[in-house]
């Protein structure tokens, strides 16, 4: 089958690489100059297969309002007032339950689990080199509180299958020793294992070589933006550019925050909303962390990519608003310096933001887009689009295909 994929976001490119194992002659659309240069560029690093539950969450309901008080808290809402941003809001407090937290955690652990797999042969297989690492991951929490809520979460994923052990903080130093300059602020933790963590953006670029060398019958149109989607007939037809008309007899829309626009015309109103954070890369000159870190409290990651520490944080429910905010930047090194003082000489900072595209419950939209045969979407995968990308280009593969996934796929089928 002739296939166009839109985006060459993480998503994207992961779907044009198994959709071209399966044999498909598949084209490649983004409008940036080359791939992984928007969400997928330079986020927090984390293949946190196990650390998938929803931001919508009981609990959230009783810390959001210290939160958003707190204008250097983790979490920050300037409200639209758009119908769009209204909608999505009440949809995500509707998702605040145990029970949807439930469906959601299992549904994304076994698409985490499927992604895991995945991810790690194809690492293997094409020899990618994008500083991954099975590194391990280390939550830690501040307060004994905190640190409860947390071991209740693992004994719920531990019936789901996923090996995760709780720590004091004897037990934390031991896991990670650079996490002494701030010992006397945690309580616990919680040590997965079984995580990994990667340059994103270097995987992507990694895919893209494979996939222009190999036999793989692949073309990327890099500067191409996709301005409307053709159809005639009930199908899709087409995909305008200023360049012309792409043609394909099926499309894939990974197109993450751009995919909502392109997808109304069609009368699909795609449930994704932009969730802003930061990432700050350092090059390590002293002693730091070598497993994955997040700071609970302050929903900050720290991963190791080699010689550089990958620091990211931040979620702003702020619109489609690409700009530096100056003292979002400056927390994060606040809080990066006082975590791991000696890691860095802390002068190179490489700022980066980036928008997650956040359905309301966290499920992503995977396959047919409803009403359309030949329309695929593979979409919001929000805070977990690294993590979660091949497992889900699996999933669209076999929807394409008609074929039984290997998992249950029921809750990410597309209701838009
Ligand atoms: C601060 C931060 C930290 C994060 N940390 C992690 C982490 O540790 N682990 C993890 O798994 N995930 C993490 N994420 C989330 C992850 O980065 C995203 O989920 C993922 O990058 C989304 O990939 P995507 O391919 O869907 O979107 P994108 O990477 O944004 O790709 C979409 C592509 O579509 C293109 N596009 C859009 N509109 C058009 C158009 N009209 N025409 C042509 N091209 C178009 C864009 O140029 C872009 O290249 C983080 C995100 C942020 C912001």
């Amino acid at each position: 089958m002739r296939v166009c994929v839109l985006g060459a976001g993480v998503v994207g490119l992961a779907s044009a690489y198994l959709l071209a194992r399966e044999g498909h002659a598949v084209t490649v659309l983004d409008a940036e100059a080359g791939p992984g240069r928007m969400t997928s560029y330079a986020n927090g690093a984390q293949l946190s297969y196990a650390y998938v539950a929803p931001f919508a969450a009981p609990g959230l309901l009783r810390k959001l309002p210290g939160w958003l008080a707190d204008r250097d808290g983790p979490l920050r809402l300037r409200p639209e007032l758009s119908w769009h941003q209204l909608r999505w809001l009440w949809r995500f407090w509707r998702a605040c339950n145990a029970a949807q937290v439930e469906r959601t955690t299992a549904a994304l652990l076994a698409l985490g689990a499927l992604s895991r797999e995945l991810t790690r042969e194809v690492t293997a297989r094409e020899a990618l080199d994008y500083a991954f690492a099975r590194a391990g991951k280390l939550v830690v929490y501040r307060d004994a509180a905190a640190l409860r809520e947390a071991a209740a979460q693992v004994a719920l994923q531990r019936r789901l299958g996923v090996e995760q052990e709780v720590l004091d903080r004897a037990g934390c130093l031991a896991v990670e020793p650079a996490l002494a300059g701030m010992a006397e602020r945690i309580a616990g933790g919680v040590w997965t294992p079984g995580e990994d963590a990667g340059d994103c953006h270097l995987f992507c670029e990694g895919l893209v070589a494979v996939l222009q060398r190999s036999n793989f019958r692949v073309s990327f149109r890099f500067g191409t933006r996709v301005t409307q989607l053709l159809s005639a007939g009930g199908r899709v037809i087409g995909a305008a550019t200023p360049h012309g008309v792409e043609e394909a007899e099926a499309f894939v829309l990974a197109l993450g925050n751009g995919a909502r626009a392109l997808a109304a015309p069609l009368g699909l109103d795609l449930p994704i909303a932009p969730l802003k954070g930061y990432s700050l890369t350092v090059p390590v000159t002293g002693p730091a962390p070598q497993v994955s870190v997040t700071d609970a409290a302050a929903k900050v990651v720290y991963a190791r990519l080699r010689d550089r520490l990958r620091i990211a944080g931040m979620a702003d429910l702020v619109g489609a608003d690409h700009r530096f905010d100056n003292r979002r930047l400056d927390s994060l090194l606040r809080l990066a310096r006082r975590a791991f003082p000696e890691a860095s000489d802390w002068r190179e900072l490489k700022p980066w933001v980036g928008l997650r595209p956040a359905t309301p419950t966290g499920l992503p939209l995977i396959g047919r887009a409803p009403g359309w045969p030949n329309l695929y979407l593979n979409v919001g995968q929000g805070a977990l689009g690294f993590t979660l990308a091949m497992g889900s280009a699996a999933l669209l593969a076999d929807a394409m295909a008609e074929r039984r996934p290997p998992i249950d796929a029921a809750a990410f089928a597309p209701r838009c």
